[in-house]
């Protein structure tokens, strides 16, 4: 599941390769994804030009001319595919090193549920196989309004989260660290696998309950957090095998992983003789080491 580093990365591809352009069509070939897609989309957007993208947690924003914004969420499994308008041989999937399809697009599949056509021929295709993803549309002074947005917490990367902030939205909880640093009040974009990793690298077990944590503990776990999302944007985000930033596939990354997905392995750290272990919270793996997250 793409976390704020992938939707960093898919929000990077898509500056280089949309911004300025016309939309010229939009077409929609389902009535829903996660949610319903709203029908006013078309007439509003064909014909606009796109000013800018953005991101918001996990949350793709696609600026308009005309002060409207294009919210995109990519689920699970959500793909944003664009093809160049300009190889005419149609040669078969090669991607640059943005991971972007530079052919044409033949014939749309199964799971292309949205197609965006920009005024120089090429195209953007919204993919989504396990159709957890969603797309909305809202005039852009009350982007901050919108129900999927209103409520998210700080970016984890921004000034407006700190130790402290951390602590003042934590301090009253009864819940485990891990489950609230999942919470996208809390701190948005933050997903399973670099809650995972950030807390393997602060030295806190993933269960500690959040009005137990020391000031130490909080300023630690911000740094991590911090640094995790940066080295994980600086490799152009993570993958799982579900997912695609833009159209390529970014499977490099979950070598580095330290804690996530290695059960039974040993623990990564020089000093620790521990073995890493997997255990449901909440309805999600958490990977923790005994030996160094106590
Ligand atoms: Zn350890």
């Amino acid at each position: 599941m793409p976390e704020l580093p992938e939707v960093e990365t898919v929000s990077k591809g898509l500056k280089l390769k949309i911004v300025g352009k016309k939309i010229s069509k939009y077409q929609q070939f389902r009535k829903n994804l996660r949610w319903p897609i709203p029908t006013y989309i078309k007439e509003i957007i064909e014909g606009t030009v796109v000013k800018s993208i953005g991101r918001r947690g996990k949350f793709l924003l696609i600026n308009l001319d005309v002060d409207y914004t294009i919210i995109i969420h990519l689920g699970m499994s959500g793909r944003l595919l664009i093809y160049n308008s300009f190889d005419k041989d149609r040669k078969p999937s090669i991607e640059n090193e943005m991971g972007i399809f530079i052919h044409t697009i033949v014939k749309l599949g199964k799971h292309d549920h949205i197609k965006f056509d920009f005024d120089d021929g090429s195209q953007m295709v919204f993919n989504d196989v396990r159709r957890f993803g969603a797309i909305d549309l809202i005039r852009s002074e009350k982007l901050v309004f919108h129900k999927w947005l209103s409520k998210l917490g700080p970016e984890p990367l921004s000034n407006n989260f700190s130790p402290q902030v951390l602590q003042k939205k934590i301090e009253n909880k009864k819940c485990s660290i891990k489950v609230a640093i999942l919470d996208q009040g809390i701190v948005s974009g933050v997903g399973n696998i670099y809650a995972c990793e950030a807390l393997w690298e602060a030295k806190i077990s993933p269960f500690k309950i959040c009005s137990k944590l020391t000031d130490r503990d909080c300023y630690s776990l911000v740094r991590e957090l911090r640094n995790v999302l940066k080295k994980a944007i600086d490799s152009g985000g993570s993958s799982l095998k579900d997912f695609k930033a833009t159209g390529g596939e970014l499977g490099y990354f979950q070598n580095l992983f330290s804690v996530y997905s290695r059960e039974k392995l040993k623990c990564k750290r020089k000093s620790c003789k521990g073995k890493i272990k997997r255990q449901v919270q909440s309805g999600r793996s958490t990977f923790f080491c005994i030996n160094c997250q106590s």
